[in-house]
């Protein structure tokens, strides 16, 4: 394994090397259930994985993660489709033979070892000499900072402890794509920011690919490269987080990631990759489009609630509608507009400076889009 911390530190790993690391193409998986139709798990899923990328595959339970990261890891095979590792089919690779290795939610460490035969335990299996073996485990101890607990059994460390060790037992063999279960989903909220920080340091330091599977979605934006957002065995939307977040494509990416704002409109006209959008209520806005769409008719347009300023009534102001709540959160308030069209809006301003906007519940309001605020849904 390239431990080339020096190299990796100032680099956006998304643009280390374009070179694709794990390709799945039109994979489908379908799970025969008892006697009724089948469970279809993957429906012709299709995306490339870069080398040394941070991907996280996110959505909620049952939208197929684990399945996908089983097919990687060669558990389990595709029923229509193909697993490409640097553009080579890996169907005929037993999991062993992968350059791949996972680690689990349960971490599935033997708690009458020690953390170091733990960590050792693959190398062994791979008939390597000993020799080797006590270095790499040492290397992989003072890579996750254990080494003093070298010699304590698994089951006399802390819960995070039992996290490192896991993971420092998948790094042992130097596997190229390192998959990773939801492996943070067992430690209290505390524990869970260290190790999200933990994690981010060991892919830089590794220069390892690590495909991270959560349902949380403020885990996914805060350590991932790219993010592909899943929901019933599909992939939704591949982006940044910054994409996903600002330009979300779909319904289900807008909702299911932080709060957002749905208005239905017309479409009035296109211009490039803009639409004007006219409003129940009579306004007319200018929304981004998602990457070759070409919507006419009725759509569906979002704004993140920190995406748009409350301004006094009048005819700079993009929407307008009457204040119906403020909710104080001490960083921010929020205040719930109904627009006069009769949408809900809300407002998310930030409190600097103590003093507040000075809007209160009943007032008349304008509200101010920041630019490219609003985006069109595709559905
Ligand atoms: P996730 O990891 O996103 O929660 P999974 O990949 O585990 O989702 O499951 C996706 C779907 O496939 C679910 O509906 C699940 O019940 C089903 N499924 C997974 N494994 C099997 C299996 N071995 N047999 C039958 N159905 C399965
Ligand atoms: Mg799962």
């Amino acid at each position: 394994m390239a431990i080339n911390a020096g190299e990796q530190a100032g680099r956006r790993s998304i643009l280390a090397s374009g070179r694709t690391a794990i390709e799945a193409k039109g994979v489908t998986k379908l799970f025969q259930g008892a006697g009724q139709d089948p469970v279809r798990a993957l429906d012709d899923v299709s995306v490339a994985i870069r080398e040394n990328e941070f991907f996280t595959l996110l959505g909620p339970s049952g939208c197929g993660k684990t399945t996908l990261l089983r097919l990687i890891a060669g558990f389990d095979f595709p029923t229509e489709g193909e697993i490409l590792l640097h553009g080579e089919d890996i169907a005929p690779l037993p999991p062993f033979k992968r350059p791949v290795n996972t680690v689990f939610q349960s971490y599935a460490l033997f708690p009458h070892m020690t953390v170091a035969q733990n960590i050792g335990f693959g190398l062994e299996m791979l008939g390597k000499p000993r020799a080797e073996i006590n270095a790499r485990v040492a290397e992989m101890l003072a890579l996750v900072r254990m080494e003093e607990l070298g010699k304590r059994r698994t089951s006399q460390i802390s819960g995070g402890q039992q996290q490192r060790v896991a993971l420092a037992r998948a790094l042992a063999p130097a596997p190229r794509v390192l998959l990773l279960d939801e492996p943070l989903s067992a430690l209290d909220a505390k524990l869970r920011k260290d190790m999200q920080i933990e994690l981010k340091r060991l892919q830089h330091e590794t220069g390892i690919t690590f495909i991270f599977v959560t349902h949380d979605q403020e885990e996914a934006l805060t350590m991932s490269d790219r993010i592909a957002v899943m929901s019933k065995g599909r992939i939704l939307q591949v982006g940044t987080p910054r994409d996903i977040y600002d330009r979300p494509s779909q319904r289900f990416v807008a909702d299911f990631i932080g709060e957002t704002n749905f208005l239905e409109g017309e479409v009035t006209g296109i211009t490039g990759r803009e639409a004007q959008v006219r409003l129940a209520g009579g306004a007319v806005i200018t929304a981004g489009l998602p990457e070759g769409f070409s919507p006419s008719g009725r759509v569906t347009v979002v704004v993140r609630p920190e995406h748009a300023d409350l301004a006094k009534p009048g005819a700079t102001a993009d929407l307008s509608g009457k204040i119906e709540n403020v909710v104080y959160f001490g960083t921010d308030t929020h205040y719930h507009v109904r627009l006069d069209g009769g949408h809900a809006f809300t407002v998310r301003q930030q409190n600097a400076r103590g003093g507040g906007m000075g809007f209160s519940e009943g007032e008349a309001v304008g509200i101010a889009l920041e630019p490219h605020a609003a985006q069109v849904l595709r559905d």
